[in-house]
């Protein structure tokens, strides 16, 4: 068997296109503010992307970069700002934050409503009961690659290497809205492979480079590589590419998940601003 690959590019660029056309006639104009502090070089690639990919979706940008030194009072100074602001509709603090600050400290201190990374804990509060406002975005791409390759997922067993409020958290409680039956692995895991090995999905959110072997995949799984791992032989995921001759669907390192962030990102924003500027009741309330 040799896996269909799933193509994260394709429906990144679907959304994108998607997310310009609702911007365009959105009728008012729509702002993603972002933070980002110190000198991490990954970061500022992100931060790049993300601004890059909002301008050609027309939406606006407000781009705050700081010294690595910056006082975190600063930072919470700059995200009261922005969260006093009307016309800023999402704010994104770019992890990791210098290692001086509080990271739940400041990332907690966005104002829920424009907290387009889903990360404050009265969002992740609302995922956790079925109700969601915003959602990280890396889960919700994962989830949009599921569904566009028709994957099932209700009644189907889930599984879930890694266990981050990024990812491991959020896409498990997402997938178990699905209903499917979820389970949620981890470094104190014992014998992953036997729990992978059981899943008819198999997401890996980990950071470790072939973490996932073609003997821990059951033959026609679909398997979601999250991972990004910066090796010698250049960007890899957390699975080892020959799983591709065992699953039915796999998501490429590059090419898969990681434009579907970006992708829901600006979806992410748009809607912040649709609930803020145009009262859209939020979910559940
Ligand atoms: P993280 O916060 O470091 O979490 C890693 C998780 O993996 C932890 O829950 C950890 O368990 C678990 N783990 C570590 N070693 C393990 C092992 N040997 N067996 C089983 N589980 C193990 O990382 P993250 O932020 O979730 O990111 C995970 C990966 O996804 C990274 O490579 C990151 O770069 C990538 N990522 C990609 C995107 C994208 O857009 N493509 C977005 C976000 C993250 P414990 O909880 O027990 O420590």
């Amino acid at each position: 068997m040799t896996a269909i690959l799933m193509d994260g590019r394709a429906l990144a660029a679907t959304v994108r296109a998607q997310v310009a056309e609702e911007v365009k006639v959105f009728g008012s104009s729509v702002c993603l503010a972002t933070i980002l502090a110190g000198d991490d070089p990954a970061s500022h690639i992100y931060v790049d992307r993300k601004h890059g990919a909002a301008s050609e979706a027309g939406i606006q940008t407000r781009d705050h970069r700081l010294p690595e030194d910056t006082p975190q009072s600063d930072v919470l100074d700059l995200v009261a700002e922005l969260n006093a602001d009307d016309d800023v509709d999402g704010i994104l603090v770019q992890l990791p934050l210098p290692a001086h600050m509080d990271e739940p400290g400041v990332t907690r201190s966005v104002d829920p409503a424009k907290d387009v990374d889903g990360f404050h804990p009265l969002n992740a509060g609302r995922l956790f009961l079925g109700e969601p406002l915003h959602v990280p975005a890396t889960p919700l791409g994962i989830m949009a690659l599921l569904a566009e390759y028709d994957v099932e997922l209700e009644g189907r067993h889930a599984v879930v290497i890694g266990r981050s409020e990024i990812v491991g958290k959020p896409v498990a409680m997402l997938l178990l809205a699905k209903h499917a039956t979820v389970t949620i692995c981890h470094s104190r895991t014992r014998d992953l492979a036997e729990h992978t090995r059981a899943a008819d999905v198999l997401v890996a959110a980990v950071g470790r480079p072939d973490l996932v072997t073609p003997d821990m995949v059951k033959p026609g799984a679909a398997v979601v590589d999250v991972g990004v791992n910066r090796t010698e032989s250049g960007l890899v995921g957390d699975v080892d590419p020959a799983v591709a001759e065992v699953a039915g669907l796999m998501s490429p390192v590059p090419g898969g998940v990681g434009p579907m962030t970006i992708a829901m990102l600006l979806r992410n924003t748009l809607s912040a601003a649709r609930y803020r500027r145009l009262g859209v009741a939020l979910p559940g309330s």
